[in-house]
């Protein structure tokens, strides 16, 4: 078993997992790196000590369980599982295919429940812990984000029923609810309009930077936060604390 702590990142290859990975290798964690989108995940790991960049699928059980086993052979440990992959998608429901519907599931919540659901033995070892990656979409509906903001309310949940069930073997399960972020996830989606609307909605006038979020995340993941489980963290510039609408 190695001596570093290691982390199981997914959608590591770019944007608030990448910045993950980078504050966790600071920290001395080693970090296995999940991305679909081999490519990108090669470039992002290329350089770094202490990875193992795995281009797999968090919606597939088969590559989910080849996530595990690879992290194990590889480092022999799993303290902290992030469920960071996601897709964005816009849409009202009397636009949203049952196809999109699904596509978004597939990942924002399918791939959370499986990557948890197979993380669990190797955290009971090392009394763990779990932080989901939900949305401010999450928190409150528009008319925009029918697929989106119900993935991210259900990750919410999911959250909730990880903490009550896993917390008799030591480990924690939080969620984080980022505000926006300019990554490329969002950017495909924000118009200017959008854009416009978040810094009049958002009492710090802003969207957030990646290493914003993953601080939050880093701290969930580390034993500073040993007696906080069951919990969602808004890192949303305070959006979430007015009752201004969502964009
Ligand atoms: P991003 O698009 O920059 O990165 C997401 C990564 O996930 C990509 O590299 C992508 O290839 C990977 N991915 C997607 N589906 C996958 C799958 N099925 N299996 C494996 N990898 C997969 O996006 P981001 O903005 O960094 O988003 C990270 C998380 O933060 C997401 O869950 C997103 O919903 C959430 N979030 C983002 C924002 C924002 O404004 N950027 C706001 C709130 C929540």
């Amino acid at each position: 078993m190695s001596d570093h702590k290691t982390a199981i990142v997914t959608g590591a290859a770019r944007g608030i997992g990448l910045a993950t990975t980078h504050l966790f290798l600071a920290e001395g964690l080693s970090v296995a790196m999940v991305d679909r989108d081999a490519e990108e995940l090669q470039r992002a790991a290329d350089g770094l000590e202490r990875v193992l960049p795995l281009p797999y699928d968090v919606s597939i059980p088969e590559q989910v369980d080849a996530i595990m086993a690879e992290t194990i052979q590889h480092f022999g440990r799993i303290d902290c599982l992030v469920n960071n992959a996601g897709v964005a998608d816009f849409g009202p429901i009397e636009d949203t295919s049952f196809a999109r519907w699904r596509t978004v599931m597939e990942t924002n919540l399918d791939g959370v429940f499986l990557c948890s659901q197979a993380a669990i033995p190797h955290l009971k070892k090392t009394r763990g812990a779990i932080v989901n990656i939900a949305s401010i979409s999450g928190l409150r509906a528009s008319t925009l984000r029918v697929a989106y903001g119900t993935s991210k309310a259900a990750v919410i949940h999911l959250t909730q029923q990880q903490a009550a069930e896993l917390g008799e073997y030591g480990i924690r399960a939080n969620c984080v609810a980022p505000g926006p972020v300019r990554t490329k996830l969002a950017m495909a989606v924000h118009t200017p309009e959008i854009i416009d609307a978040y810094h009049d909605a958002i009492p710090l006038n802003r969207y957030g930077a990646e290493d914003e979020i993953a601080h939050v995340i880093a701290f969930l993941c580390s034993d500073k936060a040993s007696y906080v489980t069951g919990q969602l963290i808004s890192a949303d510039g305070g959006f979430e604390s007015t009752g201004i609408g969502l964009p």
